[in-house]
């Protein structure tokens, strides 16, 4: 930024400064008007370094610029300058002569600065003081401490406070998180084959939010670790009946297990079916597929794919029926096939396959904890041409 874009921006806030203390009559929202906050935007952008500092310099902190300030520390934060939103609320907090139910509430707001700029330790020390208050600053900052432990991925610390959380209208949503907290736990154990604690884990986690596909395929897991086939089928399978777009999760286990306890195919096959006449997904229609493969052969399996692509067209479909097909051609015709393999891959490439119900956040992998709404379950598979 030069020096008089600075210029401006000096001027402009110590002239706030003098109209306010000129005439306490005039509202703020008449002074600060829609081009003030487009000139600061834009000599933030140039400088943002200087012209915070500039600005919280000329503008002297009181009841009557507080919301400047406020204002100043919300457009850092939406432009994602945390660190400079932490100096704009640090700097409100230094003068000592506000009243306090405006100190807590920007010590809240400087708790979601450091949580966001990543100061998780500051952000935890903040929100734990604040959570010695009452009504909205004790809620808010448990949220925040939430959000930190989920973070820091402190599965126990979040358990406590979600439970102080899941009250009135929000006891399912928190429920249902500390439902997940449990099958971080359950998740976290088996890899270190601690398989009690994990059990004990899912069995609080079903507690919390019975229908919890994610809580069955963890229990399942565990069963197939632990070499109970028979029970982890009976477990998996409860995910049809639960949430059926979780089903292509579980295939793999769900497979291994049958083939681990050398049952016939025909019932899972059968299973397949019925999870495919509750949702249209390429993933379940493929594994039927390459079971059908395995018992009737290449052709069974063509001409199955085929039939399901009629009714419900996806391109990973298609590429599957063009890799049946490549094999069995020569030439020419296998060459065409090729390149038209490599552009119904191209197609679908880059595209997510799974988005978030909550906030329509797109991703290319399963995750059970949106990564930009935060919130748990809401992570679905996308149906369609280019998705499920
Ligand atoms: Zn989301």
């Amino acid at each position: 930024m030069d020096d008089r874009l600075l210029y401006i921006l000096v001027v402009f806030a110590m002239a706030i400064g003098w109209l306010l203390r000129g005439d306490q009559r005039l509202k703020r929202s008449e002074i600060l008007g829609p081009n003030y906050y487009d000139a600061v935007n834009h000599l933030l952008n140039e400088d943002s370094d200087r012209a915070v500092a500039a600005f919280i310099e000329e503008l002297k902190v009181n009841p009557d610029t507080l919301e400047t300030h406020l204002a100043l520390g919300g457009l850092m934060r939406r432009q994602g300058e945390f660190e400079k939103a932490v100096i704009v609320h640090e700097n409100i907090l230094a003068n000592s002569r506000l009243e306090r139910e405006v100190i807590l509430n920007v010590q809240l707001e400087l708790a979601r600065d450091y949580l966001l700029a990543g100061l998780l330790d500051r952000a935890e020390q903040l929100s734990v003081k604040l959570s010695g208050e009452k009504g909205q600053v004790l809620e808010q900052s448990r949220k925040i401490m939430l959000e930190v432990y989920e973070t820091e991925k402190e599965w126990e610390q979040a358990i406590a406070v979600g439970q102080q959380l899941a009250h009135g209208d929000n006891t399912e949503k928190y429920e249902k998180a500390i439902s997940h907290y449990y099958c971080e736990i359950a998740c976290a154990s088996m890899e270190i084959k601690n398989f009690d604690t994990a059990r004990y884990a899912i069995s609080e986690a079903v507690g919390h939010y019975a229908n919890n596909a994610r809580a069955t395929l963890v229990h399942g897991k565990i069963d197939l670790a632990e070499g109970k086939y028979q029970e982890a089928i009976s477990i998996l399978t409860r995910i049809r009946d639960q949430e059926t777009v979780y089903v292509p999760e579980s295939l793999k286990s769900l497979s291994l297990a049958y083939s681990k306890a050398g049952l016939p195919m025909d019932g899972l096959c059968q299973y397949l079916e019925s999870c495919l006449e509750i949702i249209p997904s390429i993933s379940i229609a493929l594994a039927l597929a390459t079971l059908k493969r395995d018992q009737m052969g290449d052709e069974a399996m063509a001409k199955y794919i085929a039939d399901y692509l009629k009714r419900n067209p996806t391109i990973r479909g298609l590429t599957q029926l063009i890799d049946l097909h490549i094999d069995n051609t020569r030439g020419i015709a296998k060459q065409n096939l090729t390149i038209l393999r490599s552009f119904a891959e191209a197609l679908v490439a880059d595209k997510p396959a799974y988005q978030c119900q909550a906030c329509g956040f797109q991703l290319k992998r399963m995750a059970w904890r949106c990564p930009s709404c935060k919130d748990w379950s809401t992570v679905k598979p996308i149906f369609g041409l280019e998705g499920e």
